[in-house]
């Protein structure tokens, strides 16, 4: 394990911005945190950084218990969404700055910092820009810089946090698509900050989903998808519906009615039961089906998007239909759950 976080607790103000959080980052990996606003994302950043101290719990780099040391002895490379450049310096004094700054001892020569940090232009494939400055620069290519900024240290581990945050959606789709591959390249430890699921489940082998300051589940981008450890990844990940049933004896029913043996291995009483709009196909056959009425059709990239309103508290969920049949349902269907996730409710 390259990064081991072990019970790390950090309060401000009595206010627990972390709690409690335990984590292993293998060498080599590329770890997403996701999470809302708030979640404390960048808190654990900064704790690894070593910009911030836990109130308690240690964080490990290998066997060496780094809790209690600086940034520079930590030797991290990190990349936030603003201000990641210095405005006053060109692109090349930029990206040999952390080099530069260091003691005597540990510093290389003029000659080797030159070829470093123009090495390092020619990776982030921006060789012509070393004598710019930052402003003239645009926002895709400053953070491309950041990075190489980051790196030309040779950092242990690269913590970026959100860092293609303030660019547009397609400059993010494509920096998404450059990181990912960059890190193919040269094998960084890094961990990456993002409130974007679709940025999270795109680059990362895993993903680690925090909410109110602790971590919901860990797990590959397929695992958080398919398999949610609880009713906030779920919702959080991709689009979701939720309807309340009853199970007896791992048969689920809604409003009474049997939707077959789903349940097995859950306890009896009421539960969640949460569906994506995948998950349910329009079926002619009434056994285990749910009945809805058709409440509003929307046209949703290759499919149709409907919203039914299920049973007697007529609960809203949406179904995915294609569309390429030009069928447009409407009135009272049936819907077979092809599958679905169901939680205790309590
Ligand atoms: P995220 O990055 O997931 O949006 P943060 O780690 O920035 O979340 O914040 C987590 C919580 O801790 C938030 O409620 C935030 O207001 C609080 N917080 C973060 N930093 C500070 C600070 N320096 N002082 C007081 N509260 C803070
Ligand atoms: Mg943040």
């Amino acid at each position: 394990m390259d990064i081991s976080v072990r019970r790390l607790c950090k309060e401000f103000d009595r206010y627990p911005a972390l709690n409690g959080v335990s984590l292993e980052v293998g060498s080599g990996e590329l770890i997403a945190l996701l999470g809302p606003s708030g979640s404390g994302k960048t808190t654990l950043l900064r704790l690894i950084a070593g910009l911030e101290f836990p109130t308690s719990g240690s964080i490990y780099f290998g066997k060496e218990d780094a809790s209690q040391k600086s940034v520079q002895e930590r030797n991290v490379g990190f990349v936030f969404q603003h201000y990641a450049l210095f405005r006053h310096m060109t692109v090349i004094d930029n990206i040999s700055f952390g080099l530069r700054v260091r003691g005597r001892r540990n510093r290389p020569s003029d000659a080797a910092i030159r070829k470093r940090a123009s090495d390092l232009l020619d990776l982030i494939q921006l060789p012509n820009v070393a004598n710019r400055f930052p402003h003239q620069l645009s926002g895709g290519q400053r953070q491309r810089v950041a990075l190489a900024r980051a790196l030309a240290i040779e950092p242990r581990v690269l913590l970026l946090d959100e860092p293609f945050g303030a660019l547009d959606a397609k400059v993010r789709k494509e920096l998404r698509r450059w990181l990912r591959e960059l890190h193919e390249r040269t094998g960084h430890t890094t961990i990456f900050v993002t409130h974007d699921q679709e940025e999270a489940m795109e680059m990362s082998d895993r993903v680690v989903v925090m909410s109110q300051g602790r971590i919901e589940q860990v797990g590959t981008p397929d695992e958080i998808y398919d398999r949610p450890a609880s009713p906030f990844v779920f919702s959080f990940i991709g689009d979701s519906g939720e309807l309340a049933v009853t199970i007896d004896r791992g048969e689920v029913f809604l409003d009474g009615r049997s939707l077959g043996p789903l349940a097995e291995g859950l306890p009896d009483g009421r539960a969640r039961m949460f569906l994506r709009p995948h998950d349910l196909e329009i079926t002619d056959d009434p056994a285990g089906a749910i009945s809805g009425e058709v409440a509003t059709v929307r046209r949703h990239a290759a499919t149709r998007r409907i919203e039914i309103a299920v049973g007697e508290k007529r609960q809203r969920i949406e179904v995915a239909v294609p569309a390429t049949r030009g069928f447009v349902p409407e009135g009272t269907q049936t819907f077979r759950p092809v599958r679905c996730r169901l939680f205790p409710a309590n």
